[in-house]
């Protein structure tokens, strides 16, 4: 798009698309599109979902053989009178708009699901090494938010299972007067509390993202009747002013920021201690 004579991404739906479209093309990127870790039955299972600055919203579940969930995600919010597609409906969905069937699983997460088959004997054990999702959130030079998020999953879930990346108000939420925010992590756990949405909220009463993502955290975990040390999870928050946090139960987690003071930084998230 053109402003001021130079070529950039003006709109924050069309940056926060192409964002996370790079780790969903991405095979060494393990728990996103393709290269993802596949469920117990080996299928590579993604989840994925967009919300814009009118409240407006897409998103699939359980999608495979799609390279880019995220832009099935967009052409449901804008094409369908629908929110959410899954399955079948939503591989039929994207196959009739022309996105073409690709195989996502890679020999490495192949070999790596044949390993786990014979070590766990096809149980979906806890493992909490084996979750990640990319969460992105972007502010457009019009003042305008937006966010998207999509990942492969739990590696090794249940067929079927779905968690809280695609979850409008678990794994994403955008509010254009306030903020957006974005999870990753244990899904079933971040979908108890309404995650993103809860982070949002309290950012509207004037919490700063990393105050607001610190006490989502903390309210997670007081509600879950999972042990601490058996939970992973964290958020991502901007507001409309432009500031961001960031906040996890675990060590581990980075944010990737870029704006005109921070062109390019990577930080490591802060995260609960003992
Ligand atoms: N949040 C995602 C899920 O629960 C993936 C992850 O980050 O583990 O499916």
């Amino acid at each position: 798009m053109q402003k001021h004579g130079k070529c950039f991404l003006q709109v924050a739906i069309d940056a926060v698309e192409a964002g996370v479209k790079i780790p969903e093309a991405d095979p060494k990127v393990t728990s996103v599109g393709y290269g993802g870790a596949p469920d117990r039955d080996g299928r590579v299972t993604l989840d994925a979902c967009i919300m814009d600055e009118h409240a407006s919203c897409g998103a699939v579940a359980c999608l495979e053989n799609i390279l880019h969930p995220i832009s099935v995600a967009r052409l449901v919010m804008e094409k369908t009178p629908h929110v959410f597609l899954a399955g079948e409906g939503a591989l039929s969905f994207a196959l009739e708009n022309e996105f073409k069937k690709t195989n996502l699983l890679t020999p490495e997460a192949e070999a790596n699901w044949k390993k786990w088959i014979k070590e766990k004997k096809y149980i979906p054990k806890v493992d909490y090494n084996t979750h990640d999702t990319i969460g992105m959130l972007a502010l457009d030079a019009d003042g305008n938010l937006s966010g998207a998020c999509t990942t492969s999953g739990w590696a090794y879930k249940m067929h079927g299972r779905i968690g809280d990346s695609p979850i409008i108000g678990a794994g994403l939420f955008v509010d254009n007067e306030v903020g957006g925010a974005t999870s990753t992590g244990l899904g079933e756990e971040v979908i108890r509390v309404c995650g993103s949405h809860a982070v949002v909220e309290l950012m509207r009463q004037g919490y700063h993202p990393a105050e607001a993502c610190k006490a989502v955290v903390e309210r997670m975990l007081k509600k879950s009747p999972r042990k601490r040390d058996e939970i992973t999870a964290g958020f991502l928050a901007l507001n409309k002013k432009g500031e961001y946090g960031a906040y996890a139960i675990k060590k581990g987690y980075q944010i990737a920021i870029h704006s005109n003071s921070e062109p390019g930084v990577l930080k490591d998230i802060d995260f609960l201690k003992l």
